[in-house]
């Protein structure tokens, strides 16, 4: 079986928030405007998958 959405994963931009918190934020590369980021991976997956896998 062949990946079919190889990019959601490329789309996924991890940074870090205040090092107090040391919780990754995954912002999208694809949606700037207006930004996209979440807390959780899964989401963040879900988002790329739902959004720009058309
Ligand atoms: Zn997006």
């Amino acid at each position: 079986m062949k990946r079919d959405h190889p990019d959601a994963g490329k789309a996924l931009q991890n940074g870090r928030m205040k090092k107090s918190h040391g919780l990754a934020d995954w912002r999208c590369k694809i949606c700037t405007n207006p930004p996209w980021s979440n807390r959780s991976k899964a989401n963040a997956k879900y988002h790329c998958r739902t959004k720009h896998l058309q």
